[in-house]
């Protein structure tokens, strides 16, 4: 069953401003949402919403939109629902210390099943996101019997070869940058630049692009 009480275990509550480990669901009860984390390394958490936990997987690389790539998403502890909204710092030598964004917030939809809990028993689950990045299908399937999963995209119209972490690197909130959030929630801005795909300028009330690039391209059919 789901359970916060690991994610209770690792938090020290009134050290942290992340949410307590209160078990609720969403109107939809199918909540997506990626937060880019820079904690001793940068990676993407991404979590789905199962009987009122967000089940979490941290991707190291962050999602591609290639079919080609597979990528490493280690499981780790349920979080509470409300965390799905936590934008902010953690603090150094707390557990996760570092920068969290928004990256991507949306809904999903299991495919070719409506008990969730049982795919992930078995080891995969398909599903079909609806997020204002990531949309399509896609799978998470398990490679041993641990915590290592696979999250990989299924060919559709919203497959493509280029780089989402690169074409969409700021909070789906607030368009901030990680080290504009650090900035902003007095963390260590250096360590929140590094390694972030790209240097935001600061910020100008107009979302930002590559010099060449099509807007929105990630919503766009490519090579499929
Ligand atoms: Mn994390």
């Amino acid at each position: 069953m789901a359970s916060l009480t690991e994610y209770k275990k690792k938090r020290k509550f009134d050290k942290t401003p992340e949410p307590g480990p209160t078990k609720k669901h969403t109107r939809t009860r199918r909540l997506y949402v990626i937060q880019k984390h820079r904690a001793t390394a940068l990676h993407y958490d991404f979590r789905l919403e199962v009987d009122g936990v967000l089940k979490s997987w941290a991707v190291p690389k962050g999602p591609s939109l290639d079919p080609k790539v597979k990528r490493l998403a280690m499981q780790v502890e349920d979080h509470p629902v409300d965390y799905a909204k936590f934008e902010g710092v953690i603090p150094e030598g707390e557990y996760g210390g570092g920068t969290v964004m928004v990256w991507d917030y949306g809904t999903y939809k299991p495919e070719e099943t409506d008990d969730v809990e049982a795919s992930l028993r078995k080891g995969e689950l398909k599903f079909t996101l609806d997020g204002e990045k990531l949309k399509g299908s896609w799978v998470l399937v398990r490679t041993r019997g641990g915590r290592q999963w696979l999250l990989i995209k299924h060919r559709d119209y919203y497959t493509t070869e280029e780089d989402v972490t690169e074409l969409a690197p700021v909070s789906i909130l607030t368009r901030r940058s990680l080290a504009e959030i650090a900035e902003d929630e007095g963390g260590d801005i250096k360590k929140a630049a590094t390694g972030d795909p790209k240097k935001i300028p600061r910020r100008t009330g107009v979302k930002r692009r590559k010099k060449g690039a099509k807007a929105k391209v990630w919503h766009s059919n490519r090579a499929s």
